[in-house]
């Protein structure tokens, strides 16, 4: 997508400090970390949403989480523990609009989310 903020790190055209990428996925820093580790894992395919998955994204679906388990442990979170987050929509958090995965760790997370 030509305007999108998530697509256009994902082609270099806008800078990120990127931590892993591959041919369907880039993880990169957070600009405003919520904790001492806040990796997001980004699909290259955009995809707006959770809301927008079709059947031919599930393995790119499991992917996001397996990137983001391996940012954790090269962390150093895999263990004690680590938070998978994923904002759904305006009421779920989400601000930018090209489906992430957030790798939240390196303190401890509450719960329930506010
Ligand atoms: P969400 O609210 O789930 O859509 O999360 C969007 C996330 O993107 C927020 O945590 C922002 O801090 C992060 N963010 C926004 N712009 C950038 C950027 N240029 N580089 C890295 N992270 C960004
Ligand atoms: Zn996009």
């Amino acid at each position: 997508m030509a305007d999108c903020l998530f697509c256009k790190i994902a082609r270099k055209e806008i800078p990120a400090k990127l931590v892993h990428e591959d041919d369907d996925v880039v993880a990169f820093e957070d600009l405003n970390p919520q904790a001492p580790v806040h990796v997001l894992v980004v699909p290259k395919k955009h995809v707006p949403s959770l809301n927008d998955l079709v059947a031919e994204d599930d393995a790119l679906a499991g992917k996001l989480f397996r990137v983001a388990a391996r940012v954790a442990r090269e962390r150093g979170v895999a263990e004690p523990g680590w938070r998978a987050v994923v904002n759904v929509g305006r009421e779920g958090g989400q601000l930018v609009f090209h489906v992430h995965l957030h790798c939240l760790g390196g303190r401890p997370m509450f719960w329930p989310p506010g």
